[in-house]
């Protein structure tokens, strides 16, 4: 190092130039696949877009987005109304197909899947929570968990016994019975979590889970959301709230159906 001169230490690196001293091959290498276990993604988008209606009328919800959800992330989608956060949780969660673009879950091309496909996947793989809770209004909190459970080949005991113990985990097993109008709002959220998590899904995602909350259970259902944090799973959060934002460790900000900035904390 001494003996070169300072002048062709600061050699520009460009695309074409590899840096001074570090040979091509070694530069190029960047971004090849890795077969350490938590390196893939969870959740891809690859440029994706969502167009609603069409000529004079048609609105561009998100715009050429890409994004990587890695396990182990604890993701805020924060921005202003309307610049698209929820139709991206939509179509992270499976519950919507883009305009154009590739969407990946757990690696399977969903956007190349039919709609039973599709739908199958979201249910193993991808626990969703919204805004409105969206429970069924005939079904006590047990029956409104055990939903999530249909169709899997257990058996009723079965399904009433993890049922049961999701609610558990909320705080909940001694409200099984009470139908969600007998239930506070913050139960009711707390149910909508239960049913969320009773599949063990890989993929936690939440559009404005806190929104409709006094922030007492706010900061109750937060505190769950955190505990569910572990090295193989991805948690994913819309927010307007800045005190659940900054709970996260990863922010994403949308504006105009664009990421604009994704920065971590830790
Ligand atoms: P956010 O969740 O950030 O408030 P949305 O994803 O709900 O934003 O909406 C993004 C844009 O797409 C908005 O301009 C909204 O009006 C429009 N949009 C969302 N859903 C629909 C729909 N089903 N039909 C038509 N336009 C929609
Ligand atoms: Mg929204």
């Amino acid at each position: 190092m001494a003996d070169v001169p300072p002048d062709e230490i600061r050699v520009p690196a460009t695309d074409d130039t590899p840096p001074y001293g570090i040979p091509a091959v070694v530069a190029s290498s960047h971004g090849e696949p890795s077969s350490d276990v938590g390196t893939e993604p969870l959740l891809e988008l690859v440029g994706v877009s969502r167009r609603y209606g069409s000529g004079a009328a048609e609105v561009t919800a998100l715009d050429d987005v890409s994004l990587a959800i890695m396990p182990g992330d604890f993701v805020s989608i924060m921005g202003p109304s309307g610049s698209g956060k929820s139709t991206m949780l939509g179509l992270l969660g499976c519950l919507d197909v883009p305009t154009e673009g590739t969407i990946r879950v757990g690696g399977h091309v969903v956007t190349a899947m039919d709609d039973a496909e599709r739908s199958r996947v979201r249910g193993r793989e991808i626990g969703f929570v919204f805004q409105q809770f969206h429970l069924i209004p005939h079904l006590d909190a047990l029956g409104n968990v055990e939903t999530a459970l249909l169709y899997r080949g257990l058996s009723a005991k079965e399904r009433r016994t993890r049922a049961l113990e999701s609610l558990e985990r909320v705080g909940l097993g001694h409200r099984h019975d009470h139908r969600p109008v007998q239930l506070s709002g913050g139960e009711q959220q707390r149910v909508a979590l239960a049913r969320a998590l009773v599949t063990e899904p890989k993929i936690v995602l939440g559009d404005e889970p806190t929104g409709a909350l006094d922030s007492k259970n706010a900061e109750l259902v937060m505190g769950l959301f955190t505990s569910l944090q572990s090295h193989e799973r991805a948690i994913v959060l819309v927010t307007h709230d800045p005190n659940v934002g900054e709970m996260a460790e990863r922010h994403v900000r949308m504006r105009d159906g664009r990421i604009v900035t994704d920065t971590r904390t830790s």
